[in-house]
């Protein structure tokens, strides 16, 4: 199930279980489905979120009836369980490096972490003229110290 799909199936099941007059209901749907929503795209940016589970039942516990919170909890439990599996199997984004290499044209390594470098342009110092590592190795373009 492509993750996309995984919040609103988890959320077409929750909200059948919402409790309250139709105007309680009309405000936990909305208040649960923003969980969803939220928790799916958490599991899909941070890879270190631990226990989506129990993040979205704290979440949205309040707006289910105390006999159903037990059937809620284990809804929430498959549907992270598909989250996470969707996450797992799509390939990592590629991003290109944004600098340029010492010739002038595009670097075609692959950057890394949250910046749009590669590891060889991410260590440069904004400052310096350092732009490869075949420069650094040459020697060339560096001023004398
Ligand atoms: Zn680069």
């Amino acid at each position: 199930m492509p993750i996309l799909h995984v919040s609103r199936s988890l959320y077409r099941a929750l909200a059948a279980e919402v409790g309250g007059d139709w105007q309680a209901v009309a405000r936990r749907r909305q208040r649960v489905l923003d969980a969803c929503e939220l928790t799916v795209a958490r599991i899909e940016r941070e890879p270190d979120f631990a226990n989506p589970t129990r993040f979205l039942f704290d979440e949205v516990r309040s707006s289910f009836p105390i006999g159903r919170q037990e059937h809620v909890r284990r809804l929430i439990a498959v549907h992270m369980e598909l989250a996470q599996r969707a996450v797992a199997a799509q390939p990592p984004e590629r991003r290109p490096c944004s600098a340029l290499t010492r010739r002038g044209t595009p670097c075609l390594r692959e950057a890394v972490g949250s910046g749009d470098l590669c590891p060889s342009h991410r260590q440069l110092t904004p400052a310096s003229e350092r732009h490869s590592d075949a420069a650094v190795a040459a020697g060339a373009a560096l001023p004398a110290a």
